[in-house]
């Protein structure tokens, strides 16, 4: 492409708007314009980096025996109201009516179509297994749209369907799925984890996230530093080693409740009573769909509403408002404590192992301390409640945890016959039994992926594209345009390139050589070539990598060693030098 035809806007500024960098740099790119929140127009640049996703992924979809459909984005309300997700789905589910005054919803994920569709189809166990595919977009109402295509409303997303004769097989497909996404990301030339993970909203029993690793994600991922555990830190377990009971004021009955005006959180009430948050216990109140109960963690650690939930069965679980908790339960947020309360109680596990602690008193501006476990409170629930913390052990082996933060791009989940059932997706088995089939589901975020590429490939002066990604390979800048020598060489070349099918941004603008420089260094072309008026006399043309600074010369009369270097970045992808 000449850079002189294309629709490539590219910024100088940063435009306001943009928080993250991988967000910034798509908009000065010139890849992404903003409708709406959460709702992008791509522009020609951004297209190409995203087709580029689409396509590595088609290639190991086709790959792991994946079949390619397309599915209405527009959805009939009685499919949802059918796997009962209709009021479960929550305000993320845009719901609208057609002329007729029928409920209808723009597809956030489309288990229900799919499952209808194979219903339909499939009849015997001699049909499957099956995995339909579609690269589609999603309408997802999010709270929070933001970083651009990183959590948009409306976006692309990859979506595969398997549906198996039993668990086995499921597990095979899963397994399938798994191996190809690893394919995937890592052909997009990703640095990313595959982590285990909850299942929420989609529901089933197993679940891996691909989760890019970046500073700026929105996820923390827990991973052993000895043995291959990862997991989603909202997941993630840790193996408890109770240390012993600091017992020297455990004689003395707890308090008589102190006046602690003012002291709503944990840090106030540690400084009050001169102690460490963790000689503190945090009681929070909750709601599910089977009523109120109160956790209880130690001071200084976060409690985990996953772990809450799972412990729990229940389907919903969160934080009500603190009027709500004050007209209902009488109970004042800010001074609760797990002492005489009339509804359930949860306490994390290391809580018993706590010396004498100080907790709410129940009444507001008060607070309790030398309460003791077992003496002064008691429950039945004991669990594991909290978020993993970096250097706790592994829950496999001896290694300890760390935290990674990162982007999830991929998800993949075993469904089993949650769908199957509700939508009764049945087939006749060898035995001629009828049987619900078993299914898995598995989504990339195509714009999601290119958001994240750029936000680990970049550097002060814009994106470094994987080579595997980049929509241009490679950038020609004609330093000199009104040489018609170093213009005819450049248009020869250019068009060598293009006969070579490899993506080529030939940079024929009546710019200045900085201007050019800045936007080649902007948009992040893995290789840059620079020819100009000295470059010609000497019989050289300089080649530089956009994640490297080393440059190399060749020579304009032989140029076998350049098409050399771009068939090695084909195959090894960026991760090349120059020597
Ligand atoms: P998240 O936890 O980030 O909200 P999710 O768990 O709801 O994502 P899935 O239902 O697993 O997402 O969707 C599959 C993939 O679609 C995700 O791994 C992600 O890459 C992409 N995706 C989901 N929501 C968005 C969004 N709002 N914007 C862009 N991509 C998204
Ligand atoms: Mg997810």
């Amino acid at each position: 492409m000449r850079f002189s035809r294309m629709h490539l806007p590219t910024l100088k500024e940063v435009p306001a708007e943009a928080e993250v960098l991988s967000h910034r740099l798509m908009l000065r790119a010139g890849m992404i314009r903003r409708l709406a929140a959460g709702i992008y127009s791509y522009l020609p640049f951004g297209l190409m980096a995203l087709r580029n996703v689409e396509a590595i992924v088609r290639q190991e979809m086709n790959l792991a025996g994946a079949q390619e459909v397309l599915l209405p984005a527009v959805q009939p309300a009685e499919l949802w109201q059918e796997s009962e997700r209709w009021d479960f789905y929550g305000k993320e589910l845009l719901r609208f009516k057609d002329r007729h005054q029928r409920d209808f919803c723009f597809g956030p994920t489309h288990e229900e179509v799919i499952t209808d569709l194979v219903r339909n189809e499939v009849r015997s166990y001699r049909q499957l297994p099956l995995n339909l595919y579609q690269v589609q977009t999603k309408f997802r109402d999010e709270i929070r749209p933001r970083f651009g295509l990183m959590r948009g409303r409306e976006f692309i997303m990859k979506d595969a369907y398997s549906f198996d004769v039993d668990d086995v097989a499921a597990t095979l497909s899963y397994q399938a799925m798994h191996e190809a996404y690893s394919h995937i990301f890592s052909r997009c030339g990703l640095n990313f984890r595959a982590v285990e993970a909850d299942s929420g909203a989609i529901g089933g029993n197993f679940s891996h996230e691909f989760v890019v690793l970046a500073e700026s994600g929105e996820d923390a991922i827990a991973s052993c530093t000895k043995c291959d555990y990862a997991a989603n830190v909202e997941k993630a377990q840790s193996k408890f080693v109770p240390e012993s009971v600091i017992e020297s004021e455990v004689e003395l009955p707890v308090s008589d409740a102190v006046a602690t005006p003012d002291c709503e959180s944990i840090e106030d009430v540690a400084a009050f009573f001169k102690v460490s948050p963790n000689a503190t216990i945090k009681s929070m109140v909750f709601e599910s769909d089977l009523g109120f109960c109160m956790v209880v963690v130690p001071g200084d650690r976060e409690v985990n509403e996953l772990k809450v939930k799972a412990i729990l069965g229940a389907n919903w679980l969160e934080i009500p408002p603190s009027a709500r908790v004050a007209d209902d339960l009488g109970l004042p947020v800010g001074y609760l404590g797990p002492l005489e309360v009339s509804i359930p109680v949860l306490v994390d596990r290391m809580v018993p192992h706590m010396g004498p602690m100080i907790c709410g008193a129940n009444r507001n501006g008060y607070h309790l301390h030398r309460v003791c476990w077992g003496r002064d409170f008691t429950c039945e629930t004991v669990a594991d409640l909290v978020l993993a913390r970096a250097g706790e052990l592994c829950p496999r082996c001896d290694g300890s945890l760390q935290i990674d933060r990162g982007i999830e791009v991929g998800h993949i989940f075993k469904l089993g016959t949650k769908y199957s059932e509700k939508l009764n997706a049945t087939f006749l088995d060898h035995d001629g039994q009828e049987k619900h089939m078993v299914m898995g589901c598995y989504g990339i975020g195509v714009g999601r992926t290119v958001a994240a590429a750029i936000e680990q490939n970049h550097d002060e002066n814009g994106i470094s594209f994987p080579y595997a990604i980049a929509p241009f390979k490679v950038a020609l800048l004609n330093l000199d345009l009104k040489s018609a020598e170093v213009t005819a060489f450049c248009e020869k070349l250019y068009q060598e390139f293009l006969r070579r099918n490899i993506s080529i941004l030939y940079d024929d603008r009546n710019e200045r050589p900085g201007v050019k420089f800045k936007d080649a260094d902007l948009l992040g072309m893995p290789v840059r070539l620079t020819l100009g008026r000295r470059g010609f006399k000497q019989g050289i043309i300089e080649a530089k990598l956009r994640n490297s600074t080393e440059s190399k010369e060749f020579p304009l009369d032989n140029l076998d060693s350049l098409w050399s270097l771009f068939d090695e970045l084909e195959t090894n992808d960026s991760r090349i030098s120059l020597k």
